[in-house]
């Protein structure tokens, strides 16, 4: 079995054919993660006989009749989201030790369709970062070049994809961790709507912005995955009761009647020459399968870095106001009160870019700057969702890079925290904006390194974003 290939749409097919079973299928992927992950990384824990054990479960159902849209599919998570009996530490110190007593909804709609829970990805410490640099448990390195970061914060999740160590992979999406990474690894990544996908069991760390959503390698999967995990829930009170479409059959080869638009601010002076290339060549592709192409403009695109690290830290610095030492993971030891121990067990437990945000929202927060900052940047926030309002009414999907530039060797940016925040120009828009948006692969760099193209759609027209890439995808592969 070519695991480099192998899709979770495929590997059902044959499933369901009675050509593989889970169990081998689990057991091939797991020798590839023995012989690769050494050097990859992407990983933070497998249990080889756990994951085992679900497969052989999955396979008796399916000898037993049973069916599930995800049955016997090997899918690696991020290690944000509960899987209970699973450990869960955002690759932070402070969660070290910690269990999940329960499932994410998004976990367990998945466990409900037969899943099998391979392993944990690493990630930027919660979260927060763009190369998986701020990881406090290990290096993730770019399947396509072991010296380059696999994108973050999501970069565990794409490395292994790409790595071929698995299908497919949830990551988190609060600025752009699903879609960069993505980018940066060559495979495709859905940040669906706010409110599409429960955030119930998703450690928080923006909790206005953060979204799950999956990562594959194609659209077709893409679109198989979002059908699974989205829909309303009574625990995830900004989760929307709206019906979920099946998205795979809405898929179609062509873009007849769809007009696309391109925002000038997203193609400006000094943007990487190969990046600008291969998104311009992907919208030739585009209008070679009947897209109409028009100019659009977002013109308070300006202001999204520095709105998106206000509320984020803002509200990363609320959220994490529960890691305490008290009731998860980390203790830190020889301590005199309760108030020694809060701050040492903070101290010690977080990493510098998680208590670099912590101070940061504390600040924008705190009583003199809340007007100046926080409220500010609330008003600009809802300028950037007009416009984006705006623009759809003139267009079904926007299309942009997905990053200024291809993935950068590890150790470019990790000592500038600007420099990094920067790379999430064309992604945290989407997220202040709470529309949904897809990353797809549009080519390669001179140095073979992935390029991404990105599509943004309305809020809750996924279907939108999932058609054109899926018709760019099979238009590039025969063009
Ligand atoms: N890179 C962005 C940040 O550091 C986005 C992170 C994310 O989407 N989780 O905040």
């Amino acid at each position: 079995m070519d695991f480099d290939k192998i899709t979770v749409c495929g590997a059902l097919e044959l499933m369901e054919k009675g050509e593989c079973s889970s169990e081998e299928l689990v057991s091939g992927l797991l020798g590839v993660i023995d012989s690769k992950d050494g050097e990859i990384g992407a990983y933070l824990s497998v249990d080889h006989a756990d994951a085992l054990e679900q497969a052989r479960e999955a396979d008796r159902k399916r000898a037993n009749g049973e069916s599930g849209r995800l049955l016997g599919v090997p899918i690696a998570i991020k290690d944000v989201l509960n899987v209970k009996g699973q450990a869960c530490t955002c690759a932070s110190q402070i969660l070290k030790g910690y269990i999940s007593p329960y499932d994410a909804t998004a976990i367990a709609m998945m466990r409900k369709e037969g899943a099998v829970f391979l392993g944990r990805t690493n990630m930027d410490e919660f979260a927060m970062g763009s190369s998986t640099e701020n990881s406090s448990c290990q290096i993730t390195r770019n399947p396509h070049n072991m010296d380059c970061v696999p994108g973050g914060s999501s970069g565990g999740s794409a490395a292994a994809v790409a790595g071929g160590e698995a299908l497919a992979a949830l990551g988190t999406d609060t600025g752009g961790s699903i879609r960069q990474p993505a980018a940066f690894c060559g495979c495709v990544g859905l940040k669906p709507s706010y409110g599409r996908v429960s955030r119930y069991g998703l450690v928080a760390f923006a909790s206005s912005f953060d979204q799950i959503g999956p990562m594959t390698r194609d659209v077709r999967d893409s679109a198989h995955l979002l059908g699974v995990i989205s829909g309303q829930d009574d625990m995830d009170s900004s989760s929307l009761n709206l019906p979920v479409p099946d998205y795979v059959s809405m898929l179609k080869d062509d873009l007849k009647g769809v007009t696309l638009g391109l925002p000038k601010e997203y193609f400006v002076d000094g943007m990487d020459d190969e990046v600008r290339a291969s998104v311009m060549k992907a919208v030739d592709v585009c209008r070679g399968l009947g897209a109409e192409i028009t100019e659009v403009s977002l013109p308070h695109t300006d202001y999204a870095i520095a709105v998106y690290y206000i509320i984020a830290t803002a509200e990363a610095s609320t959220n994490l106001a529960r890691f305490d030492g008290v009731r998860y993971g980390f203790r830190a030891e020889g301590v005199t009160d309760p108030i020694d121990m809060y701050g040492k067990t903070r101290s010690q437990g977080f990493g510098d870019e998680v208590k670099r945000r912590i101070i940061l929202g504390t600040y924008v927060l705190s009583s003199g700057y809340y007007d100046a900052y926080y409220l500010s940047a609330q008003k600009v926030r809802t300028l950037i969702r007009r416009d984006f309002e705006d623009a759809f009414k003139k267009c079904d999907a926007l299309l942009t890079p997905t990053t200024p530039t291809p993935a950068f060797k590890r150790g470019d940016k990790s000592d500038d925290p600007l420099q990094m925040y920067l790379c999430d120009i064309f992604t945290a828009t989407a997220n202040l904006a709470g529309v949904c948006g897809i990353s797809v692969p549009c080519g390669k760099s001179s140095d073979g390194l992935p390029i991404g193209l990105q599509l943004l759609g309305p809020e809750f027209k996924e279907e939108n974003i999932l058609r054109t890439a899926y018709a760019y995808e099979q238009g590039r592969e025969n063009g």
